[in-house]
């Protein structure tokens, strides 16, 4: 058994793989501004040798999606790695690789159909609990959108941890088919990989937003490292499109009181969702789109993926989506849109579905 820590730190990926003993297997990599891909395709070439083990921490959700999906055996360093991380990165991937070696109780084996939180269910109800009154508080002044109000025939299609080179590209040329405009919640490392496709979102009329760098989970992170994930991102991408990005959806939502407070002191405008066909589970791109068009309303916030695994599933599902969703009379918009809609008189909110 070989084992593989999986890193990042700024703009670029880690790599350490120890046999049994501890020796390295390769000399440590840093691969700086390289797509996902070319960190699986690594992984993958070492796996074909002897069978790995990878460990990441929870700052790295770029990555396991990638990994599993991969078929390779992935596992999580929780809360006691938190002091080794680096400034901007996770522990360095000598320790992650070290710990999987000679730790391995100590570490959470992540599933395919739980992704990056597995096991982490209790946590996050706590976390989301405490998040809630200043959550409607925040809603209530325009901080925060779940939705839109329920009184317009529209609907924000987003697509977070983009950009990916192989789904976003054809994710964009549907939506060009049918013009319909969409909001892409991005991560910095992605972006970093592939500036000209986060070009390409924005030239085609689409929204960039954050959707930070390294897709942690933000309640296990301090103040100035969320702070950090956001404004590095935001940067990331006003470099790209010209226009700093004040829309910001936090990694599986994951949010507490805290969080919240800070994003929001910090002129972010965090933005959920109501409807989600957990596409990054692969049900079937059948599923993903009744989902969707079942659970669709006025003023929805819709979530869909283009990038974190293999998206095909979306991108089959999204035509029968917007055309069923266009006969009905739906409208698209980009989220923004959907923040401080004044009512209309003389419209009633009501329940809506294609059908
Ligand atoms: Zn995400």
């Amino acid at each position: 058994m070989w084992y593989a820590g999986v890193g990042w730190e700024k703009s670029a990926y880690e790599l350490a793989v120890l046999d049994h003993t501890g020796a390295h297997i390769v000399p440590p990599l840093r691969l700086e501004t390289v797509g996902v891909g070319d960190v699986v395709a690594r992984l993958l070439r070492l796996a074909e040798r002897e069978p790995l083990m990878c460990v990441i921490d929870g700052t790295n959700g770029v990555v396991d999606g990638y990994l599993t999906a991969a078929g390779l055996d992935v596992y999580r360093a929780d809360g006691d790695v938190a002091p080794l991380r680096r400034a901007f990165g996770s522990p360095d991937a000598d320790i992650l690789a070290e710990l999987g070696r000679a730790h391995r109780s100590r570490l959470t084996r992540i599933a395919l159909d739980s992704g990056t939180l597995t096991g982490l269910d209790q946590r996050i109800e706590e976390d989301l609990e405490s998040a809630a009154l200043v959550e409607a508080e925040q809603v209530a002044s325009g901080r925060c959108l779940v939705h839109g109000r329920r009184v317009h025939p529209r609907v924000a299609l987003t697509f977070d941890d983009g950009p990916d080179p192989d789904h976003t590209p054809r994710l964009l040329d549907v939506l060009r088919h049918y013009q319909v405009p969409a909001t892409f919640f991005c991560l910095g490392l992605h972006a970093a990989a592939h500036p000209r496709l986060v070009a390409r979102i924005a030239e085609e009329g689409h929204s960039v937003a954050n959707h930070t760098w390294s897709h942690p989970y933000l309640p296990d992170l301090t103040r100035q490292e969320v702070l950090a994930q956001v404004d590095r991102t935001a940067e990331m991408l006003a470099g790209i499109t010209g226009k700093v990005p004040t829309l910001f959806r936090p990694p599986f939502g994951g949010r507490n009181a805290d969080v919240l407070g800070w994003l929001a002191q910090h002129g972010q405008t965090t933005v959920l969702w109501d409807v989600e066909a957990a596409d990054w589970a692969l049900p079937g791109a059948s599923a993903i789109a009744q989902r969707v068009i079942s659970d669709t309303d006025f003023g929805s916030v819709v979530l869909l993926h283009d990038g974190g695994g293999d998206r095909s599933q979306t991108i089959e599902a999204l035509p029968r989506i917007l055309e069923t969703l266009m006969v009905s009379g739906c409208g698209f918009v980009p989220v923004e849109d959907l923040i401080d809609v004044a009512e209309q008189k003389g419209r009633v909110a009501s329940s809506w579905t294609s059908a």
